[in-house]
């Protein structure tokens, strides 16, 4: 088998068939693999203003090019599909073993199309992909599937399921393998619109590459950057474990549904405070980085809570946006989300927007079963987790995500849904990292920091520029160049983390060709105008949902009221130049006033297939 497999492999739950078929040569070429073949095909193959939890809607399980080898940190899998969250393009990205899987298994993807009657799982070899029902296991949490699973299947088995929220369509659940997810955009709730419960792939490590000595010598230098890079060493010793130090300290960190940017007794928090609760590291296939930190909590009233993590965001999450300064809970929090099946983000931060509400007036104990979402109090921010997760009384609402809880709730709680294209914002406070900011106003899955990371603005990298954080449109150039390279990069699929290590991306082009013998990808400019031309076609998918300028935004809340800092820089801050800032950024894009991508772009990137699409969608 060749390293690039190019092959997939199609499901239809709705009639059993299954088949593999060919990647095309000029989509490889074009879009060379992982997110790239993502879109190609739910481009090609979506009908526009489908029902994402229909049967027309597709959901896709890609590696990219790299995955199963020795090289570090390239093992990482992606789920592309339609969101139920926002109506358009949704990505998100996986670690642990189940990327290396199923490249193993002999596919660069699968495609599941249809839905099936009944629960049913999936089991893939090399040489067969059973249907089996999955009656059984509908209603287990993802910890009991997965052990299921691996009862019946062994050891050499990996799986990808979804819990109960993706059972019960919580529009923001997650697809789970060991204690990694795919977390956003609402995938694990495609996942459970399928009635599909798992994917478990049974392979053994099985991979050619088109040069294997030269790979060889390549992953050397990568390992070897590696070991010289103070930021690998530091991310190997803590994660991101670490990362709230940093946000609070710049005024970054969101707290109170983004109200203020640093915490009080924020030192509770920090990094070392989590390492006095570590148990061990876990690291994805192939990373020595093995940046996953488990944490045991080892008495109180969270005792025996276990998660490998929490990382970042799931730390700021369960924290800031509640004002809760208890890290056991956030370890319990973690746990009970892998459990579930949810996204962290999207569900800490709507369970921050309902205690704004309560504090409001908006939401009283009637609303939400006598919890008292009283800011501080993670009890109940614990039981409103499972409450979203299995649509119980309140959490039925909040399940829905913050902007159609809003909608739901009325009497004026729109003002605190803090969404971008209705998915829920990350932990870093656009006020104070504004590239990050309008990274988020202008990806195409909503709010999503690894759609765009500014490390310029959060850890004071230098590439490619200096950046002032609190600039506006002149920081144009930042956002198109963190969201193309992050594109490029997905191709791979290289973890977000360890692009800032030093070795990418001028290793990454000869870790291609090593291992497919397509000389054209040692050109790095080549590369980043595949980044450029996937940044493109995600947006024409949304275009021809009916997106356009008026969705490349950001909450009300940060273009009219002022960061509050409690010392920190920023104070102050708002969001002044939104409509000068996107008229930019579309110039730099090549894109119309309006966000669509122009003609002469389209055809100068070889997307001029999708023109009569736009055409059609904007004489509508
Ligand atoms: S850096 Fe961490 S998340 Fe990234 S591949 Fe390595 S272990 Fe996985």
């Amino acid at each position: 088998m060749a390293r690039h497999t190019g092959r997939f492999l199609r499901i239809n739950l709705s009639t059993g068939e299954m088949r593999t078929e060919p990647v095309a040569e000029q989509v490889v070429m074009a879009l060379i693999g992982g997110r790239g073949f993502g879109i190609n095909y739910l481009y090609q193959e979506l009908a526009p203003n489908i029902d994402p939890l229909g049967e027309h809607n597709k959901l896709l399980l890609l590696t990219g090019v790299l995955a199963g080898t020795s090289a570090q940190s390239v093992s990482r899998w992606m789920a592309c599909t339609k969101s139920p969250l926002t109506g358009g393009f949704a990505r998100a990205v996986g670690g642990a073993d189940f990327g290396a899987w199923l490249k193993f298994v002999g596919y660069d993807f699968i495609i599941i199309e249809g839905k099936a009657e009944r629960p049913v799982y999936i089991h893939l070899t090399s040489d067969s992909c059973h249907i089996h029902d999955a009656g059984e296991l509908w209603g287990e949490n993802t910890s009991e599937t997965q052990e299921w699973l691996y009862q019946r299947y062994g050891r050499s088995t990996r799986v990808a399921c979804i819990g109960p929220a993706g059972e019960k369509l919580v529009k923001y659940a997650a697809i789970v393998t060991g204690r990694r997810t795919a977390s956003r955009c609402g995938v694990g709730t495609v996942m459970g619109s399928k009635k599909l419960k798992a994917i478990a792939i049974t392979a053994q490590r099985n991979l050619q590459l088109h040069d294997p000595v030269a790979f060889k010598q390549l992953v050397r230098e990568q390992i070897d950057s590696y070991r010289a890079s103070k930021g690998y060493q530091h991310h190997r010793d803590m994660g991101t474990t670490e990362t709230q130090d940093i946000t609070n300290s710049l005024g970054i960190f969101p707290v109170k549904n983004f109200r203020y940017g640093r915490q009080t007794d924020y030192e509770k928090l920090v990094g070392q405070e989590y390492r006095k609760l570590r148990t061990g590291d876990f690291g994805c296939y192939s990373c020595s980085a093995r940046c996953g930190k488990i944490h045991l909590v080892p008495a109180g009233p969270y005792a025996g809570a276990y998660s490998e993590g929490p990382e970042y965001e799931t730390i700021w999450v369960f924290t800031g946006p509640v004002d809760n300064t208890n890290i056991e809970a956030t370890v319990a929090a973690d746990q009970l989300c892998d459990d579930l099946g949810l996204d962290t983000i999207s569900t800490g931060n709507c369970i921050g927007f309902a205690y704004e509400l309560y504090e409001k007036g908006i939401l009283t104990k009637q609303d939400t079963d006598g919890l008292e979402l009283t800011y501080g109090n993670h009890s109940a921010m614990i039981a409103l987790i499972t409450k979203i997760a299995l649509r119980e009384g309140l959490g039925d609402i909040l399940a829905e995500g913050s902007m159609r809880a809003a909608a739901t709730i009325g009497n004026g709680a729109e003002a605190y849904a803090i969404h971008v294209k209705g998915m829920e914002i990350p932990g870093y406070e656009p006020r104070g990292a504004k590239s990050m900011g309008f990274n988020y106003a202008t990806s195409n899955i909503g709010a999503s920091h690894c759609y765009g990371y500014a490390g310029q603005e959060v850890f004071g990298r230098t590439v490619p520029r200096e950046v002032d954080r609190f600039a506006e449109e002149e920081n144009t150039d930042i956002v198109v160049y963190n969201q193309d390279f992050r594109a490029m990069s997905e191709v791979g699929i290289v973890c977000a983390f360890a692009t800032g290590w030093g070795w990418f991306p001028h290793l990454f082009g000869r870790m291609l060709v090593a291992a497919t013998g397509i000389d054209q990808l040692a050109d790095t400019d080549y590369l980043w105008r595949v980044g450029e031309r996937i940044i493109n076609l995600e947006r024409a998918f949304n275009v021809r949902e009916g997106f356009s300028r008026k969705q490349d935004t950001l909450p009300q809340r940060m273009l009219s009221e002022p960061l509050l800092t409690r010392g920190a820089p920023g104070e102050g801050q708002m969001i002044t130049a939104m409509d000068k800032f996107l008229d930019r950024y579309y110039r730099a894009r090549g894109w119309t006033k309006e966000g669509i991508p122009s003609p002469q772009k389209l055809n100068e990137l070889g997307l001029g297939y999708v023109l009569r699409d736009i055409t059609q969608t904007r004489n509508k």
